[in-house]
Parts: structure tokens; sequence; C-alpha cells
């Protein structure tokens, strides 16, 4: 199995994300920093298989099927691993020196090649003589030459055909030119002209960096004001977010993204050293794009325009946030601005004070926009409020929470708390039994106590090197019964001689490959548990496998015993007991070894 180029094995497993890739076909929900699902290999109701993405590692508590993103596709397409290489490697778009048939339909890559030219040859014209005015554009606008070259802006120059002929001397194929959408037929003429013209280029990527898309902005008040390219089998805006490809670490860092509307809110912000924000490019949030974040954070911040569309479009978002299982607060601009604007008027300090005071919860965005449109406060209005808020605050899981709200609430409808409080038990049962039903519930893992006591030596041991020696010099290594664990103690100790600087990920590698990736995986979980052995359990467990052989070194001397008695050679009789005075010596307290 090792034939196979351990560079290009690292190559993809770094390039590709391990949540990624299993959520194709499991929905997973995050919780801290691991994401539950139910087990695509065996069934289940409640969650068991857990994927943990700092170790690139899945295993089921059900079935204990794991490993790391190879033996996940493997077993989840019936595999062989040099198929489930050649699909991943093309993932994560990296070429294999050998490749299957020649037989090629895919057309995404050839499609993202050609978006890739287009973008490098914009990215040159923006930096070049025809870029001049579109350099001052984007100077004006504050944007700095990092930001530009992290988001890879280009201009799309003046005239009809630049990009087609650029393209085509470097040997693209019109054929993809025309499926990426970058150039268009002319209606009345058999001939194509360039989509983007006199615009500023914004790549839109999905994900994982591929191009799939481009967006263009004009210079000044011409319309349309943004054009992109059309969608393709490629590129589907419902199912991209801008800036999620720069953005991803840091929203999982943060636990939390900022969704905004435009390109430019997007990236100003970010220039503001607001790493963790996407932008839904002018169109409404979709299921599929919360889902998408869902798999990188579990709260989100709805930052739009405080105008009338801003605001209906955030109850909307508030909506699919919610039914995604997304915590969602919100901060509503002054009217007519976007985040853009506001920064441009007011500066980063004052927009940063801006969002921190005002930000709204979920429910409080509701209240407020709800009685925003009732125009007066009687009796009818006040019930109609209480009952449009009924869900969401059923559905918190906190009573402290629910006080707060309920506080709120009746604070602003201007009655008693207990009056709120009393309207809205009258039919929490029939909500509790709709939650029950569409709310995912996934289990706090209690399934650590079945864990071990070797497999949490071990997990200590892998985690502190130092350990590993010592533990291996007072009991050796034999301690270990199972097959599983003394395999990867053996691959460990091969390893830790190299001076490679991560033993751990390279033990994940070769485990995979000579079959016990279950059980890396499994341990690479525990290694991440804060309550493993300490110093105290350490030393008892040593002492604990030390007495076990002092019992056994005890028992064969009793046998041996028995064994010259039966012989009655006075000799051998005496020999032993000569040889007893050392073996007492040795297994004294302290003495041995
Ligand atoms: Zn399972």
């Amino acid at each position: 199995m090792a034939t196979y180029d351990d560079q290009v094995l690292e190559e993809i497993l770094n390039r590709l994300d391990i949540v990624e890739i299993v959520s194709e076909s499991v929905n997973l929900s995050r919780k801290g920093n691991r994401y539950w699902g139910l087990c695509p290999f065996h069934q289940e109701k409640t969650a068991s298989f857990c994927v943990t993405p700092d170790k690139n590692m899945f295993y089921c508590f059900g079935c204990h099927a794991g490993g790391d993103i190879f033996s996940f596709v493997m077993k989840r397409d019936g595999l062989e691993f040099r198929e489930a290489m050649e699909y991943l490697a093309g993932k994560a778009g990296i070429e294999l020196v050998k490749s299957r048939s020649g037989k090629q339909t895919d057309h995404r890559k050839p499609v993202i090649e050609v978006n890739q030219a287009a973008v490098e040859f914009y990215q040159q014209v923006l930096a070049g003589k025809l870029g001049q005015e579109a350099r001052e554009y984007l100077r004006r606008r504050g944007l700095e030459a990092a930001t530009i070259k992290k988001y890879q802006l280009g201009y799309a120059p003046d005239g009809w055909t630049r990009l087609e002929e650029h393209l085509l001397k470097k040997g693209y194929s019109q054929e993809y030119l025309k499926l990426s959408g970058l150039i268009k037929r002319s209606e009345n003429r058999n001939n194509f002209y360039d989509l983007l013209r006199r615009r500023l280029v914004f790549p839109i990527m999905h994900y994982n960096g591929d191009i799939v898309g481009l967006g263009g902005r004009v210079l000044d008040d011409s319309l349309p004001k943004y054009l992109n390219t059309p969608e393709t089998e490629l590129f589907s805006k419902r199912k991209v977010l801008y800036g999620l490809f720069q953005a991803r670490d840091s929203i999982r860092q943060a636990n939390k993204a900022i969704i905004v509307e435009g390109y430019m809110d997007c990236i100003k912000l970010q220039q503001l050293g607001i790493n963790n924000v996407v932008a839904t490019m002018g169109t409404a949030l979709t299921s599929e794009q919360a889902r998408l974040l869902q798999r990188y954070c579990e709260k989100v911040l709805l930052l739009y325009d405080g105008d009338e569309a801003g605001q209906r479009e955030t109850i909307r978002a508030l909506e699919i946030l919610g039914n995604e299982g997304l915590k969602a607060s919100v901060v509503s601009l002054p009217m007519g601005e976007d985040p853009d604007d506001y920064i441009e008027k007011y500066g980063k300090e004052e927009f940063l004070r801006y969002i921190q005071n005002n930000k709204l919860s979920n429910i409080e965005f509701k209240i407020n926009r709800y009685l925003s449109r009732e125009k007066e406060l009687n009796l009818e209005s006040q019930i109609r409020t209480i009952n449009y808020l009924r869900k969401d605050i059923g559905q918190l899981n906190s009573e402290l929470e629910k006080d707060y709200y309920i506080k709120i609430l009746a604070r602003k409808l201007k009655i008693e708390e207990n009056i709120v409080y009393r309207e809205l038990k009258k039919r929490e049962r029939d909500i509790s039994g709709i939650k029950r039903n569409k709310s995912k519930i996934i289990r706090d893992n209690i399934k650590y106590v079945n864990y071990g006591i070797n497999e949490k030596i071990l997990a200590a041991m892998f985690k502190k090197p130092e350990l590993f020696e010592y533990i291996k010099n007072r009991i050796g290594l034999e301690f270990l019964e199972e097959r599983d664990l003394r395999a990867l103690a053996g691959i460990y100790e091969k390893l830790k001689d190299n001076d490679s600087d991560d033993h751990l990920e390279r033990l994940g590698l070769l485990a995979n490959q000579q079959g016990f990736g279950s059980a890396f995986a499994r341990l690479a979980l525990l290694m991440e548990e804060e309550s493993l052995p300490g110093e105290m359990e350490i030393k008892r467990f040593i002492r604990q496998v030390e007495r076990k052989e002092e019992e056994q070194a005890w028992k064969n001397q009793f046998y041996r015993l028995k064994d010259l008695d039966s012989e009655g050679n006075f000799y051998s009789f005496l020999k032993f007991i000569l040889n007893l005075n050392s073996f007492l010596n040795d297994t004294q307290e302290g003495g041995k070894r």
C-alpha cells in the first residue's frame, strides 16, 4: 500500500476538508469543534457518527467504522484505494500522474481552468496600462493592495473580444469559453463578444477556491451596476457564498459568520480585520447557503441594510437560518446604508461601535419588527404579537433565556410579565410536540466511558512524546494487549525517531494505510479530551502493571518449586534457593528495574 506517493496523499489531505467531503452525504451538525450526524454505515436514530476536522478523521461510536478521508470515500462509494485517491485528487484539483481511461465527460474542470485563466488576465489588465481608471476607482474606494490580491480582483477592459482573443491564443478551447459564459453570442452576427467590459471583476469561488463564476461591477453609475456570468452546471448563485473560501478558517475559529449582501461590503469588512464575513451577492439567503455555513459555525450575524427591503429580507433569512439550526443575531444599518457606505462615511471605529451597540438577537429583532408594523398597542395587537413570537420563545432551551425575552416582551407590550408568561404557556404543549419532531436531537457524547484504560494511556502517550518514552522505559509496550493498539504504538515508535515535525499526522496516514484507521480515529477523538490520565493516574497504572508482572513472576517461582519437588533433584533445588535471594531483592518495592 505504501507505493503511492505520500506527498500526494498529504497534499490531498491538506487541501480537502473532511467535513466538506462527509457533508456530501451526511447531514452534520456542529457541536464544539466536532461534527455529528447519523452514521451512513449503520442504521441509527441518534447520531453517534462523529467527524473531527482538526484531526481529519471520522469515527462511529455505534459500528466502530472510522478512519480518514480516504477510508470514508472508499467505504461510502465502495471504491478501491486507488479509485478513492483519484476521486479525491480531482476534488482537490491535483493532477495524478496516471489518469484512468480517456473518457472525459466532466466539463467542470476545464471551465474552472478557463475561469482561472480569465481572472489572471483581468488581474494583469488591472495592474497594467489599461487598468489606470480601475486602479483609481479602487484607491478612491479605499481598497488596499493586499485586499485586492486576496480577493483576486481584476479589471475587464473596454473592447469586445480582448478576453476571447487572449484565451484562444493561450490555447483554451472556444467550447469551454462558451460554457463558462464569459463570452456571449451576438444576436445578429455569428460571432462572440466578451460578457464583461469596463468592469471591475470579482472572482466568485466555491468554498474550496475553485472559481465558478465572475462578477463585474461598473466604475460609474451606468446600469446594470452588477453583471455576473450566467448560471451554469458549475455556477449556481444559490449554492455559493462570496468570500467563503477566504473566510472559512476564521468562521470556524470564531464559530460565527457575518453575512452581508454585496461583494464590496464583504471585502471592506475583511480589510477592517473582520475576517469571518461572507456575502450573498445581492440575492436572498438560500437554505443551501445556510447549510454551507452550518458546516463551519453555529452562529450567524446578519448585517443588512436598514431599509424596508433589507428588513423584510432579514426576517426571511432568520427563518432559513433557524431551520438549519443556526443561531442568528441581527444588526440593521441606518436607513439606506450598506456596510460599505457606512464605513466610508464614518470610518472603522464608528462602524465597529455601531455593530456593538445595535446587535439584536433573533427574537428582539422580530419583536421590534412586529411592533413597528402595529399602528397602536391594544389588546388585539398585544395578543397578535405574543402569538407571533410564541414559537421562537418556546424553542429556547434555557429557562433563563425564555425569562429574559418574556421580560422584554412585557415591557414592549406594556403589560405584566406573568400575563405574557401565562399566554405563552397556554399552547406550549402543542409547540413542544412540534419541536421534538422538527429540531435535530444531538446527544451529548457519553460514549467516552467505553474507552478502556489502555486506550486512555496510549492516547496520553501519543499526545506527549516524553510520556511515551517514560512509560516504555518503565514497563515496555507489552501491556497493550489489543492488537490494534499494539500496532499503533509500533508505528509510532518507528516514526518518532525520524525528525519530522508532525508525528501524529504521519501516524494517521500510516495507520490508515495499514488497516488501523478506525482504531486511530477512535484514539484521535480521545486525544482531544481534557480528561486524559494525569500524572497520578499514570503512576498508579504503571504500579498496577508492575504488580501484575510481579504476581506473574511469583507464580512462575511457585510452579518451578512444584516441578522441583516432583523431580526431587537436590542440586537443582539448592540452585533455586540461591537464586531466590536475588529474585526477592528485585521484586521489592522500588528495587525492580
Ligand atoms: Zn456507524
